[in-house]
């Protein structure tokens, strides 16, 4: 039983140490600060207590309450993580929470964080020291009555500064302007104009380069650039973090400049279809929300059909004769998958050819060992039927049958554009696409996206049941013509539709849209 005090990171929950993560996936319960990423909380097992006990300003609660409940959660389960943001240690209170973890004999243990004092500058362009401009760098808290400012008495902290500490004992900036270097304050915003005074009188030139980060490696994040002699004039939000020194002049920014810096998409595809398109979309610098509407599921009749079929094709290897099949056609991945569940052995394919519609569907072939002998150049049914060839059944030849194992409720177009060929189609039901619900947290979170990425004709319906039209992003964007067509089918408007009908021809598009914009829609 212990309780390990886990940094968060600032915001970007890819800072997440990989320690942190695998004592979330096996946390009993999770205490978490406010402002923590719901794609770390849901690392966390579902059994897990989940306990916010973010402060709020204004809001009296208490380190007191949160260490008792820390001791009381750790003395009867097994794994509880004190989740923070940032680095623990770092003006985290994290020291006062182990104190007393100690103190009433609960074992702990600590996992540093990235902090936002390296980690926030990092993300926007300027490094903390820099040879030649700062040889220091001092980390100071802002939330304290300066020493020697001129009497003015401590402001409220601003709404989103998430810590509220007792007035510490101060801070002797004239001390902080005489080390030079860099200067980083953290909870300042509400005192910025007294701080930049303080340092001021302390020696720092008026002109010396500052830099505000709001809401840092976030979709959110915005860097302001000011000088300490007007940096009590400058508008900031919360929670943000200053920088002063010459390091502030420095703007290797690249946060901020992906393609879709600020952009929010939801994603309809089924979980175990969505972590590619997922992952594109982060590298272009968007933040992806995974909703999904739809997920693969059992074929109606169990399997069975699929099972018959891969029993033909062991069958006439077991004897020695032609195979069952001449070929074997898959129109998605998903149809490999489960095709493959069924092969005992992959020998049983024998020499039937293989037909592939889709560069990925090809791809998921050729990771299982196979080459297929026809992949039509366009991504879709049509084209493989004009790419294949017309049936024989010349002497000696097999039967001119075709297997094609495919999703429930797929349209006959493949099936009847290969029998118009004169070949002889065994349909096999492969899959299900079926719908999945929606928890109210994702709904929301959804609500407020930028986009929303369509798949299928099924993640439109999905999601239009799940979310609602009048919840839906401003900008639809779709895969390809079909899942356009649904779209408009169902009222929508069409921005982005992708030509290419990939995951990532779908965000190449996007970034082609968003570059004719200013910034995200909302
Ligand atoms: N333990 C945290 C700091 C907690 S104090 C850490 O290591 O980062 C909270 C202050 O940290 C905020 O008032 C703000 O000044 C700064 N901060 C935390 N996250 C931030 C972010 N994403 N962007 C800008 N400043 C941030």
């Amino acid at each position: 039983m212990t309780v390990y005090l886990v940094g968060a990171g600032p915001g970007d929950p890819g800072l997440l140490t990989v320690r942190g993560a695998a004592l979330l996936r096996r946390a009993d319960a999770v205490v978490h600060d406010r402002l923590i990423d719901a794609r770390l909380l849901g690392l966390a097992p579902e059994h897990a207590v989940r306990v916010d006990v973010g402060k709020r300003p204004g809001d009296s609660a208490h380190q007191g309450d949160i260490t008792r409940l820390l001791i009381e959660l750790g003395g009867r389960l097994e794994c509880v993580v004190r989740l923070k943001g940032g680095d623990p240690y770092v003006f985290g209170r994290g020291g006062e929470e182990a104190l007393a973890l100690d103190a009433a004999g609960i074992a702990f243990e600590v996992v540093p964080g990235v902090s936002s004092v390296n980690g926030v500058l990092a993300y926007a362009g300027i490094p903390l020291t820099h040879r030649g401009l700062s040889e220091a760098v001092t980390v100071v808290t802002g939330h304290v009555t300066p020493l020697r400012a001129g009497g003015s008495s401590p402001g409220e902290p601003a709404p989103g500064d998430s810590f509220q500490g007792e007035p510490a004992p101060g801070v002797d900036w004239d001390a902080v302007a005489a080390v030079g270097g860099t200067v980083v304050v953290l909870m300042g915003v509400a005192q910025r104009g007294t701080i930049a005074r303080a340092l001021i009188g302390g020696g720092r030139q008026e002109s010396t380069p500052v830099a505000v980060i709001e809401s840092g490696t976030s979709a959110a994040q915005r860097t302001v650039r000011t000088t300490l002699g007007n940096l009590g004039e400058t508008e900031v939000g919360t929670p943000a973090l200053i920088v002063v020194g010459e390091v502030a002049s420095l703007d290797l920014s690249w946060f901020e400049r992906r393609p879709l810096f600020g952009w929010t998409v939801a994603v309809t595809r089924a979980p175990s279809q969505a972590a590619g398109l997922v992952q594109l979309l982060e590298d272009q610098g968007a933040s992806a929300i995974e909703v999904p509407v739809i997920e693969i599921g059992e074929a109606a009749d169990g399997g069975e059909a699929m099972a018959e079929a891969a029993n033909l094709l062991a069958d006439s290897r077991a004897r020695g004769g032609p195979p069952g099949y001449r070929w074997v056609v898959f129109a998605s991945t998903n149809a490999v998958g489960r095709f493959w569940d069924r092969l005992g052995d992959v020998r049983d394919l024998g020499s039937c050819l293989v037909a592939a519609v889709g560069d990925s569907t090809a791809a998921a072939l050729r990771d299982r060992g196979v080459a297929p002998d026809l992949v039509p150049g366009r991504f879709d049914a049509r084209a493989l039927v004009d790419s294949f060839p017309t049936a024989t059944s010349s002497g000696g030849d097999p039967e001119p049958r075709v297997l094609l194992p495919q999703a429930g409720g797929a349209g006959p177009a493949l099936a009847e554009g290969l029998s118009s060929k004169g070949w002889e189609v065994d349909v096999v039901e492969a899959y299900r696409t079926v719908r999945r619900a929606v928890g109210p947290d994702v709904a929301r979170a959804a609500a407020s996206a930028d986009a929303v990425a369509f798949t299928s004709p099924s993640t439109v319906a999905g999601y239009l049941d799940a979310i609602g039209k009048d919840r839906l992003a401003p900008v639809v964007a779709c895969i390809g013509p079909v899942t356009a067509a649904s779209a408009r089918d169902s009222g929508l408007r069409v921005d982005v539709e992708s030509g290419v009908h990939t995951a990532g021809g779908l965000v190449d598009a996007l970034v082609a849209y968003a570059a004719g914009l200013k910034g995200p829609p909302r």
